[in-house]
């Protein structure tokens, strides 16, 4: 927190409804902007009563070259003594101000003060943007989450504006569409169409232009981008704007997607609904829709269901996280599954990372990784040689000390031994050569492609339960939470094991589990009841491990520190929706800006000791 300034209004234009105050200290005098948004209640009326030369108190902040006075200025009372009222020398005419504005004529120490005050914790950012991407599959409403997130951001003094990405995309010969399936298609082989021929992200790059064009300087504005459907827009975006991107990851049943389809949206031709839905899924090439594999990416996971209540009170509490609450502590679910994608992290598997912890009672029992496992029990660590002191791996341990994944080779082999066994009898083709070709393609792509039972590595799931027989622990009753929906094979063994409960984030497509087992296992959502005679599987909902420290941890998060009480008297510290500001704000200058800012702080430093 900045500590106030106090100085006279230098200008007051009541017509165009800006003014500037000119603050002196020692060495400078420098002009801030001031809007009647800034002043207190935002009020017009105290504005109708400004004058020049009113003392004033404010804070100060500069966005993007404009220094602004800011937060909640004060009428000071005439009796008040501190008040400075230093005249100006010259008065400058409403033309140079507007050029003091855009190129300040200060000193380098000047222009960066507030990112120096930044820098030094004097001032936490409290007017950052705040930029929010929505990941859905067709079929759900994703008003009924935006729109409250629209209602919700206002108690936070923020408008929102939602930037549309089908907006961006322009359909040249459409008019008129046979049906909604067709419409819906039309838009999806468009935005195909972008992304093949700029890149994967370019609705991203679109998104952002839509942005900077609705951006509005003097209101604090929360974007709500909807909705993201490829994996790169999301990498985009955080590219842009870091930690203060978030991505909102909404779940619908396919039931009720579906449902959806049909009743409201008019889908009625036999089988239409569901194909959108597995278009909408993944189309199966590089640049084509890929909302499952966006949506496991998300920071924070709502579940769309048939409860509005729970919904609205999901977003606040999303809302109270980003804006610094300091009271929220996270679920079990969410703990768990932060220890679970913690765990993931050890694997050193070549095709992905699978985490897994085993509950009781809520209480971790065990946790789990994919890695090769290792004779006496457990999987390969990676260890420090004394010798060299070096942190190395065994040689022929992990799958990367061979320099191969024997899942892939074992498939490739497959695929060979079936060629070699079939007679070569084709006209078309020219040579030997060519049908090979040909025929090895339509085997690698064809589901052999699926099987994952010729890897080394032992399923993070599978890790986690033998790591209770190794302890000899339970695991009757007990719940796993994993990383990615689990495959075919594990999903047996956690059958057998007793387990009740599975949560996952990321979904799986090559498992077979929901078909194999559908006598054991039932994909539960929060609107059904549990069943006690089956398994139960359940997407995650909550807080993603992704921003698990920003959003919880006091000290560890990127961001403001979180306090929580009064170090002298002990008593727990307010904290109000109107006066929270982000707690991983976009910061207005680029490394080398802070870099310029760090170096002012060091070449101003005091030399007195
Ligand atoms: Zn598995």
């Amino acid at each position: 927190m900045s500590d106030r300034v106090t100085s006279t209004i230098k200008v007051i234009n009541k017509d165009e409804s800006w003014g500037y105050i000119r603050k002196i200290d020692e060495n400078h005098a420098r002009d801030y902007a001031l809007y009647p948004s800034s002043l207190s209640k935002s009020s017009n009326l105290v504005y109708e009563e400004l004058d020049e030369d009113t003392p004033v108190s404010f804070k100060l902040q500069e966005t993007n070259g404009f220094f602004k006075a800011y937060d909640v200025i004060v009428i000071n009372d005439e009796t008040q003594s501190n008040t400075i009222t230093q005249t100006v020398e010259q008065p400058i005419s409403s033309q140079s101000f507007t050029a003091s504005l855009d190129s300040p004529t200060s000193t380098s120490k000047n222009i960066n003060s507030s990112l120096t005050d930044y820098l030094t914790g004097k001032i936490s950012i409290d007017d950052s943007d705040l930029v929010i991407g929505v990941v859905s599959a067709v079929g759900t409403d994703s008003s009924l989450v935006t729109e409250p997130l629209v209602h919700r951001l206002l108690k936070f003094g923020y408008t929102a504006e939602k930037i549309k990405l089908s907006s961006l995309i322009n359909l040249e010969n459409h008019i008129d569409f046979e049906n909604e399936e067709e419409r819906i298609n039309s838009y999806i082989k468009a935005g195909d169409e972008l992304r093949k021929n700029s890149n994967n992200a370019i609705l991203a790059a679109g998104a952002v232009t839509l942005i900077e064009k609705a951006r509005d300087k003097n209101k604090k504005m929360a974007f709500i981008i909807d909705s993201l459907k490829h994996p790169e827009e999301v990498e985009f975006l955080r590219k842009v704007y870091s930690d203060g991107f978030y991505l909102l990851g909404i779940y619908a049943d396919e039931e009720r997607r579906l449902e959806y389809l049909k009743d409201r949206r008019g889908c009625v031709v036999e089988g239409s609904a569901q194909r959108l839905i597995d278009i909408d899924e993944s189309e199966g090439f590089r640049h084509g829709q890929r909302t499952r594999d966006t949506y496991h990416l998300s920071d924070f996971y709502v579940y769309l269901g048939s409860n509005q209540d729970l919904i609205n009170n999901t977003l606040q509490r999303f809302l109270d996280l980003i804006f610094s609450s300091p009271y929220l502590t996270p679920t079990f679910d969410e703990y768990a599954m932060f220890m679970a994608f913690n765990s993931s992290v050890r694997s050193g598997d070549l095709s992905r990372q699978v985490g897994a912890v085993v509950a009781k009672n809520k209480q971790i029992i065990a946790t789990g990784a994919n890695d090769v496992p290792k004779a006496g029990g457990g999987l390969y660590w990676s260890e420090i040689v004394s010798k060299t002191g070096k942190v190395d791996d065994a040689p022929e341990g992990k799958d990367y000390t061979r320099g191969i994944d024997s899942n892939k080779k074992t498939q490739l082999d497959m695929v060979q031994d079936i060629i070699n066994k079939i007679e070569v009898k084709f006209e078309q083709l020219q040579s030997i050569n060519d049908y090979e070709k040909e025929l090895k393609k339509i085997l690698i792509e064809s589901t052999i492609g699926d099987l994952t039972e010729f890897g080394r590595v032992v399923h993070a799931e599978m890790e986690a339960i033998l790591s209770c027989s190794r302890e000899g622990i339970s695991t009757k009753s007990a719940s796993l939470y994993c990383t990615t929906f689990p495959c075919h094979n594990c999903a047996k063994h956690i059958i057998a094991s007793g387990v009740e409960r599975v949560v996952y984030v990321e979904p799986y497509p090559k498992s077979k589990a929901l078909e194999f087992y559908n006598d054991s296992i039932t994909l539960k959502s929060i609107d059904n009841e549990h069943d006690y005679n089956k398994v139960n599987f359940e997407p995650f909902i909550g807080v993603g491990p992704r921003r698990f420290l920003d959003l919880f941890s006091m000290s560890l998060g990127v961001g403001d520190k979180l306090k929580r009480k009064d170090r002298e008297t002990g008593k727990t510290l307010d904290w109000s929706h109107e006066k929270s500001s982000i707690r991983t704000p976009l910061v207005d200058g680029s490394y080398d800006k802070l870099e310029q800012a760090a170096i002012d702080i060091w070449n101003n430093r005091s030399h007195t000791n």
